[in-house]
């Protein structure tokens, strides 16, 4: 068994298969109860505490959870704001770049720079980004000193506020490439530096993407927040998740499995809907990637699926592991009615395409005066539309905030949201990047120059 600072470190395992804990840490309903009236970094301190032992102080811990959320907009956080009888928006974008990717980059970042210190090493963070990802990490990383990251994004294929939340984080050990390509072009360049066994043992490669398990576990605060905030563990509470590479929506499903009363999950999608095809069906079946809207959830190979699929296999890692390469060599997977139907007593499904999601956003607005990005407004569609049990109050997860997403926005309901203050400098912000060939050695040529500048610093 590994420990969790190794597992932080590590990302991926050896044998290419994604850690998980060997048991789930349980709380009763008195533990429940406990988390009533805690601040958000305490109650995260309770629930991320468990999971990292010994591997990280517990004091040491608490600091670092309670600095993670510090600079957040909202002092609550996570603020539940209720737009229907019984149905509330959890809002996960009060973050520094107004995307929920920050509850776990602000930890992962913090995390990895008290780990590296500890053991006085360095690493050099690469990944690819369609947008997300890429500023949440600058911004989780720019004062870790251990740390230089690089991020890859397909040049003029991001939204504006996207690229100048990757381009304008003035830090020295912060990077963002701009690669003449595609996201599949930045991906595959990732690989390919991973892949380069001399490459990656020289510049110490390590990565932020959705499958590290510190990411997951950050994830499942805001879960237990909201349910105990709502009546738990005295009254279930459902939660519907826009989603994409499954790892929000499996961060509620492993707080369940820790004891939450969670009685259903709702897996909303956009057009690229792999996930609600796999609920209708028992099936899981690639298909190309359609640009929408909503693009932090254009994607078809959902990563964290696999850590659903090993529950579903009742934590055989043998049988998930041919299932797994099954579906790489052949583009499908299906699991047998049995678990299908098991699978489909906890997750509903619900699909939109851009002209309705669009007319979400509208309808919400006019009726409550509530303004939702496209991926939240997928949340409350699929939310209203899966509503088992009136009694039982859903939350919707909103992802993003819709100042990130303002062209889609005003068509939908005419309004342009306006940026938070901490942002509303960002077009005059100088902006800092390179622009690449889709070219690994180039690529890599300039990896290894910025790396040792800042070393000879
Ligand atoms: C990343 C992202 C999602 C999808 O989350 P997953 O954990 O990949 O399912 C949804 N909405 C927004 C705004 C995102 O950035």
């Amino acid at each position: 068994m590994l420990e969790f600072d190794e597992v932080l470190l590590a990302g991926l395992a050896r044998d290419g298969g994604l850690y998980l804990p060997e048991s789930w840490p349980q709380f009763d309903a008195a533990d429940i109860r406990a988390l009533r009236g805690l601040s958000y970094g305490e109650l995260a301190t309770r629930i991320v505490s468990p999971f990292v032992g010994d591997s990280i102080d517990k004091a040491e811990l608490a600091s670092i959870l309670a600095d993670s959320y510090d600079d957040f907009g909202h002092d609550a956080v996570a603020p539940l704001t209720q737009i229907d009888a019984n149905l509330w928006v959890m809002e996960l974008f009060h973050g520094p770049t107004l995307a929920f990717k920050d509850f776990a980059m602000q930890f992962l970042g913090r995390a990895f720079d008290h780990v590296l210190r500890k053991r006085g090493e360095r690493v050099t963070i690469v990944g690819a980004t369609s947008g997300d990802t890429g500023s949440a990490a600058f911004e989780a990383c720019r004062h870790c000193d251990a740390i230089d990251t690089f991020f890859l994004f397909p040049n003029g294929r991001v939204s504006e506020v996207q690229r100048r939340q990757m381009t304008t984080v003035d830090s020295a050990n912060i990077h963002a490439i701009a690669v003449d390509g595609t996201f599949d072009d930045c991906q595959d360049m990732v690989k390919a530096m991973f892949n380069d066994t001399v490459f990656r043992d020289e510049l110490h490669l390590s990565a932020a993407n959705s499958i590290n398990w510190a990411r997951i576990v950050a994830q499942i605060v805001y879960y237990f927040h909201a349910a105990v905030s709502l009546g738990s563990p005295d009254r279930p509470v459902s939660f519907s998740v826009p989603t994409g590479n499954f790892g929000n929506v499996y961060a509620g499903y492993a707080a369940r499995a820790m004891g939450l009363p969670i009685d259903q999950f709702i897996v909303g999608s956009n057009v690229n809907d792999i996930l609600p095809r796999f609920f209708e069906s028992g099936s899981l079946k690639m298909s190309g990637v359609t640009p929408t809207i909503s693009p932090s959830m254009d994607i078809q190979v959902s990563s964290n699926f696999e850590r659903f699929l090993f529950e579903l296999y009742g934590r055989d890692g043998a049988v998930t592991g041919d299932a797994v390469n099954e579906f790489r060599d052949t583009g499908e997977l299906s699991v047998g009615d049995n678990l299908w139907q098991k699978a489909r007593e906890t997750f509903s499904e619900h699909r939109m395409d851009d002209t309705e999601t669009k007319a979400v956003i509208g309808d919400v607005q006019a009726s409550s005066g509530y303004l939702l990005d496209p991926h939240s407004a997928i949340a409350v569609a699929a939310a209203r539309a899966n509503k088992k049990d009136p009694s039982v109050p859903i939350v919707a997860l909103a992802t993003a905030h819709p100042a990130k997403f303002p062209d889609a926005v005003n068509d939908a309901s005419g309004i342009t949201p306006s940026l938070p203050p901490a942002l509303a400098d960002l077009h005059e912000r100088e902006e800092r990047m390179v622009v690449l060939p889709n070219d690994l050695a180039r690529i890599e040529a300039y990896v290894r120059e910025q790396v040792s500048l800042k070393g000879a610093a």
